[in-house]
């Protein structure tokens, strides 16, 4: 839509991005090496790192799931992609990873933050043989994304989908139904769609996650971490691609060798991750 090009023309101008408090996108940017962040963005990652010193590490292992899933779908033969919570453009892109398989593919990100939207032209620098969309909206209000126009001009709803909801879902409310919005988004999506996910756990190490969950609530920032239990129940009806529900690092890693590395796996322990296709 034209309101949708003229805040991405001149997003400064038109969104406030609100520096004065931390931002879940920002923190995450700022874990990656990144240089969207502002002052308060980096004090509240300094007191989450207090809380849990292998949060940079997580949020590397969350990025090369992200890759290595995307990776995975194209060349199972998904054409499209929703992403939901696409978080502040990086190297790669989903979209760059897919379209370097296949150059047809299809993306549409949401994010419901100011800064994602300031930088959404990154997201839109499709290849000619495909299409990408961005959306700033809400997983809070997954019907108004099913419905946008943008997504239904971009995805066609009749054929195999990949919904990514990667470290986002932990970041809803819980008074906000998780499940159902979960249920909402993959009862549209047809037989061969599939569901990828991140979730924040403690099953690992309870004490140092609650205190980076109370890390992130002095923020301002809800978060919740789930057992392996709760995280399943998202997936119930779809069948899961192997391995499962695993931590990060342990989902089809590149290089075996990564399981070694002490870092990278406290990092990976707090997150379990999975991939399901729908029957
Ligand atoms: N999925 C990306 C980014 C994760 S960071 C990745 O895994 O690499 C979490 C992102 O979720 C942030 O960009 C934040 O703005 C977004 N987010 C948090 N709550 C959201 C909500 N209710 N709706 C849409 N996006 C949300």
């Amino acid at each position: 839509s034209s309101l949708q090009e003229s805040l991405v023309d001149g997003p400064r101008a038109t969104v406030d991005l609100r520096t004065d408090v931390a931002h879940s996108a920002r923190i995450y940017d700022y874990f990656l090496g990144g240089k969207d962040n502002f002052p308060a963005d980096r004090e509240a990652a300094a007191q989450i790192q207090a809380a849990f010193p292998h949060t940079p590490a997580a949020a590397v292992q969350n990025r090369a799931f992200l890759v290595r899933t995307a990776r995975f779908l194209a060349q199972a033969g998904i054409r499209q992609f929703l992403d939901i919570g696409t978080g502040i453009p990086t190297r790669p892109n989903l979209h760059e990873v897919v379209q370097a398989i296949t150059p047809e593919s299809r993306v549409v990100y949401a994010d419901n933050d100011p800064i994602v939207l300031a930088h959404a032209r990154a997201l839109l620098t499709s290849d000619a043989r495909g299409r990408t969309a961005y959306l700033d909206a809400d997983l809070r209000d997954p019907g108004r994304i099913l419905a946008a126009p943008e997504l239904l001009e971009t995805i066609d709803l009749s054929q195999p989908v990949a919904l990514s909801v990667i470290a986002v879902l932990h970041f809803v409310p819980v008074e906000h139904d998780q499940y159902g919005i979960i249920r909402t988004l993959v009862d549209v999506l047809p037989s061969g769609s599939y569901l990828t996910m991140s979730y924040l756990t403690a099953d690992h190490n309870p004490d140092q996650v609650a205190k980076l969950v109370s890390a992130y609530r002095a923020q301002g920032i809800d978060v919740t971490a789930r057992t392996r239990d709760e995280v399943g129940r998202f997936f119930q009806g779809l069948d899961l691609v192997t391995p499962g529900i695993v931590p990060l690092h342990l989902w089809r890693p590149d290089d075996p060798a990564v399981t070694a590395d002490s870092a990278t796996e406290a990092g990976g322990n707090i997150v379990w991750s999975a991939v399901a296709q729908k029957p």
